[in-house]
């Protein structure tokens, strides 16, 4: 028996991996899965024990008691961590630091525990949701979430198409991370992906091994896209990226955010129809993992239009029929 259901999807409990989330019928990328409000929320990123159980105080006794269902990461061998904190960090963030350890390796779930396992990041904060934290992960996801500001809520969207009955999986560390980052970061939520990604990376040929080589690279560019002086040098790296993507299977914003890179630096250089076809798939793929009323969407949007204006023959239209640029564009010579 299903433990949530909408129209979309299904939460089942899986013999090895805790709760999942699969697809009762074929739904079409960008589609929006999940529209939900937190079940518990902390407006602030470095969150301390304290801020949790406050928070979790508040709560009704049924919205505890749904709480105490959610998945949970303690248990953990602590030798996996390191046994010092550097130093020079200041001391309400070793607090932080020492009691996530502790709530991590601890015997048994606490509050805190569960919050670490499920948090999303919300403006300025975190939250958990009841059915949004029972997506599992995967590098390379078939689903993206999103905070909005604006509704108070988290919003997961369909970012391939999604057959019936398939596992529908989001990305818990950014996918621009090498597998050894990858590993470290999963470690915190207590386990060991194993996607298309993360399996068979020593097999010559493999879609494992290949994908090392690829995020390794895609995080190389992106650490020195910024820093790289040359326009041309840039647009070369965004074409890269672009295509590294592609053959990940990687779908998420990264696309549409290097997308838009490479729209701006074509405008730069006056390339306007490059400009406007890279802007078009920027807005295509924000569409698609934000939805509409995303101010990513809508910055994208505003970009195209920007563009579009200035491609020589829209300069003409805007010109008019009478002037000698509208006469050429006609075929007729001056
Ligand atoms: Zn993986």
């Amino acid at each position: 028996m299903a433990a949530s259901q909408t129209s979309l999807f299904s939460v089942h409990l899986t013999p090895d991996r805790g709760y999942a989330v699969f697809a009762n019928a074929p739904i079409k990328k960008g589609t929006l899965l999940l529209s939900e409000t937190p079940l518990i929320r902390i407006h602030k990123t470095h969150y301390l024990n304290h801020d949790v159980v406050t928070a979790y105080n508040k709560l009704s006794p049924s919205r505890q008691q749904r709480y105490w269902t959610l998945a949970s990461a303690h248990g953990q061998d602590s030798s996996r961590y390191p046994d010092q904190i550097y130093f020079s960090v200041p001391e309400k963030e070793k607090k932080r630091i020492e009691e996530q350890h502790e709530a991590r390796t601890a015997g048994e779930k606490s509050i805190l525990s569960i919050f670490m396992t499920n948090a999303m990041e919300c403006d300025k904060g975190a939250a958990v949701f009841e059915v949004a934290a029972r997506f599992n992960h995967s590098c390379v996801p078939n689903a993206h979430f999103a905070w909005c500001e604006g509704l108070g809520r988290e919003m997961i969207f369909a970012i391939k198409d999604l057959g019936v009955g398939e596992e529908i999986t989001l990305s818990y560390c950014d996918p621009f991370y090498d597998i050894s980052m990858r590993r470290w970061e999963l470690q915190h939520y207590g386990f060991v992906c194993e996607c298309i990604a993360c399996t068979d990376i020593e097999t010559p040929g493999s879609f494992g091994q290949q994908s090392k080589d690829r995020r390794w690279r895609l995080r190389e560019i992106d650490d020195s896209f910024d820093v790289q002086p040359s326009a041309d040098m840039k647009l070369k790296m965004g074409i890269e990226m672009v295509s590294l993507m592609a053959r990940e299977g990687l779908c998420t914003p990264n696309l549409a955010h290097t997308y838009l890179q490479i729209a701006r630096i074509s405008a730069d250089k006056g390339d306007m129809h490059t400009a406007v076809k890279a802007a078009k798939h920027a807005l295509e793929n924000y569409l698609i993992c934000l939805g509409k009323d995303s101010e990513k969407t809508k910055n994208a949007e505003k970009s195209l239009r920007a563009f579009t204006k200035q491609l020589p023959e829209e300069k003409v239209k805007a010109a008019g029929p009478g002037t000698a640029s509208g006469v050429m564009k006609n075929g007729v010579k001056a």
